[in-house]
């Protein structure tokens, strides 16, 4: 086993990085693009795969174990499936894993598992076709339901369905989602909306602490309990529905923070290194590929400022916060 050498200033291990493929995206989520005027990198500015492995290889000679492939849409760059193969030949790589919208996975579910894909979330906030299509700006929630039916047959486990809660948007289907958790052919998990990218009035209004959850739990009469068998669980909390074969998450960066056991590194699709989601910082590594050292020493250095806390929880409190809140919308960091 390789000991990690990406240790933070408040002793966190960093073994997971999170890698951002495009900042393009088929669809445009609310929360996260704006309906039109969004401008993409051109494609001269984005890591081609060479560059993307070189990186992953250094970091993997660092302690990097596991890598999750996001976007944008990571699905819409070309050849996704070399990637995640040469990905997963390198060694110290144990798990890859893959964030996406669904829309085009049906097709690729197959070859994926088959170039080394290990498991999948699969961002779905409604199960309403309606609903799909205004929140996604067009999206059609079929593909996505086909896709869910396609990884299953791949044999790709676990499944975890990553909901978004929206006041008033979708948190009247809390039940419907977890419903879905019963019979364990899925994991579900709630996040929170965050204030990336827009922090407006539109975010605090649609805003919801996903205490919400628990608490639909309780008037629906059913008990919960932690549940600890999930495998990749990162930061989020996890409970069953007592008789459940499945599980549901709780991933809550605003109304109760994790950073204590952040674990992740942020490499974005033009090459910058985010040592945290929420901050403006970043340390662009391409120029350094072909130079291992210095990918190195960069990946230090962004380390190295990594704060303790995002404090996303101030930005809900309109109080002032410590670092700079990140300019980039959610697609051109990858969540
Ligand atoms: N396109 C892929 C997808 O939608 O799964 C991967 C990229 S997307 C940026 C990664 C995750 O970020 C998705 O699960 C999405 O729901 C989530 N996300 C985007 N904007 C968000 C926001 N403002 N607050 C919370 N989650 C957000
Ligand atoms: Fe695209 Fe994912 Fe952002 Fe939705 S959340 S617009 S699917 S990048």
């Amino acid at each position: 086993m390789i000991p990690s050498e990406l240790v933070d200033s408040f002793g966190r291990v960093h073994d997971y990085l999170r890698l951002s493929v495009t900042d393009r995206c088929n669809l445009r989520c609310v929360y996260c693009m704006p309906a039109d005027g969004m401008e993409f990198e051109p494609d001269e500015n984005i890591l081609s795969f060479y560059e993307i492995t070189e990186v992953v290889r250094v970091l993997a000679e660092m302690g990097v174990k596991k890598v999750r492939l996001t976007g944008g849409e990571p699905l819409v760059r070309k050849g996704i499936e070399e990637l995640v193969a040469a990905i997963a030949e390198t060694p110290g790589i144990e798990d890859i894993a893959l964030t996406t919208n669904g829309i085009f996975l049906a097709k690729k579910a197959a070859k994926l598992k088959a170039a080394g894909l290990k498991r999948v979330n699969i961002s779905l906030d409604t199960l309403k076709a309606d609903r799909f299509s205004l929140i996604t700006r067009g999206g059609d929630v079929q593909r996505v339901l086909d896709s869910i039916a396609a990884c299953q047959q791949a044999g790709i486990w676990p499944i975890k369905l990553n909901v978004v809660l929206m006041k008033g948007i979708n948190d009247d289907e809390i039940e419907d989602f977890l419903r879905l958790t019963l019979d364990g052919a899925v994991q579900v998990r709630f996040i929170e909306y965050m204030p990336i990218g827009h922090n407006d009035m539109r975010w605090k209004q649609s805003y919801l602490p996903l205490s919400t959850v628990l608490e639909r739990c309780k008037q629906l009469g059913w008990e919960t309990e932690e549940s600890h068998d999930v495998r990749g669980n990162g930061p989020a909390q996890t409970f069953r529905i007592a008789g459940a074969k499945g599980s549901f998450g709780l991933i809550h960066p605003v109304s109760d923070h994790f950073c204590e056991t952040c674990n992740r590194l942020r490499l974005t699709a033009d090459g910058n290194i985010k040592p945290c989601l929420y901050w403006a910082d970043e340390f662009n590594v391409r120029k350094h590929i072909g130079d291992d050292e210095a990918i190195r020493q960069l990946f230090f250095k962004a380390l190295s400022i990594k704060p303790m806390n995002h404090e996303m929880a101030k930005a809900l409190a309109d109080e002032s916060q410590s670092h700079v809140p990140t300019a980039r919308r959610m697609s051109q960091i990858g969540g």
